[in-house]
């Protein structure tokens, strides 16, 4: 890696056990106190186990920072040694905060974690959380995000077996599958070790801060995560989502009738066809143009 002041966003800052006094009294007074992407390693009543949590892979999504905040406030002691990280606190530190997703001109993180990697800033980012994976060898790694919008919380897996269904139902009851490859950090599971993505909901939604806090006490506090019998939910699963991509430079607008003169406008309720299954003649917007 190179030296100098770049460097140094292109990897963790490490931070162990920090008092409730080190990280403020609130969610954003913690983001405002953590050095750039940032790595807090809490020890546990049994070190020589440890599960990771990675939150804030994107900028506007502060219910896994916000849970993160909550352990650490209440000095949650953990059953293994947990590592947290969260890497996008300058996209997240942008003012009014939390708006977002990335820095402009920058990558999406969690589109870097196909390896081989690049040689961006983000690139380079994920490279350090995967190196840190596999030197640490958690039990488990759980990615927490909000959906965008409003809507329900869900998990998303492209691994299906047991372990992968308890860890996601420490936080929701509802459960994608996929098999799209897009350099997410889940992906990780074919590999190295069980890791799901949890998506708590939108980021205005007062629930979602509630849901990623009761799940991550869950997750730190419970002896066996991986186990569902020692579980009380049992899943909805939803298989085989659909990604649709628009080319590069069309425009997308939201309306009830057709807005642009090429592009794409989606009904302003889209959101809520996001779980359930749509029909040939369901009407999801309007193709103008070619
Ligand atoms: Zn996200």
């Amino acid at each position: 890696m190179a030296a100098g002041g770049a460097a140094e966003d292109c990897s963790f800052h490490y931070w162990k056990n920090p008092s409730p006094e080190e990280i403020g009294q609130s969610t954003l007074e913690f983001l405002k106190r953590l050095p750039g992407p940032t790595h807090i390693h809490v020890e546990g009543q049994d070190p020589t186990r440890c599960r990771a949590v990675t939150t804030l892979l994107h900028g506007n999504e502060p219910s896994g920072l916000h849970a993160v905040f909550t352990l650490l406030r209440l000095q949650i002691r953990p059953v293994v040694d947990i590592h947290y990280f969260i890497p996008s606190v300058d996209a997240a530190r942008q003012a009014p905060c939390f708006v977002y997703r990335m820095l402009p001109h920058q990558k999406d993180l969690n589109r870097c974690f196909g390896k081989p990697f690049g040689d961006s800033k983000q690139d380079k980012l994920a490279a350090d959380l995967i190196a840190k994976l596999e030197r640490y060898r958690p039990e488990c790694v759980i990615d927490i995000h909000n959906t965008s919008g409003s809507g329900p919380s869900f998990g998303v897996t492209t691994f299906m077996d047991a372990r992968h269904d308890a860890l996601v139902s420490l936080f929701t009851h509802r459960m994608i599958v996929t098999d799209l490859k897009l350099g997410a950090l889940m992906e990780i599971s074919e590999t190295l070790m069980p890791t799901v993505t949890i998506e708590c909901g939108g980021a205005q939604d007062p629930e979602s801060d509630k849901m990623a806090s009761d799940g991550l006490l869950k997750y730190v506090t419970y002896p066996d995560v991986l186990n569902q019998e020692n579980l009380d939910i049992s899943l909805e699963f939803f298989h085989n989502p659909l990604r649709l991509e628009l080319r590069e430079n069309r425009d997308i607008a939201f309306g009830d009738h057709s807005l642009l003169e090429i592009g794409i406008t989606l009904l302003p309720d889209i959101e809520n066809h996001n779980f359930g299954y749509v029909e040939p003649d369901t009407l999801l917007g309007f193709v103008a143009g070619r």
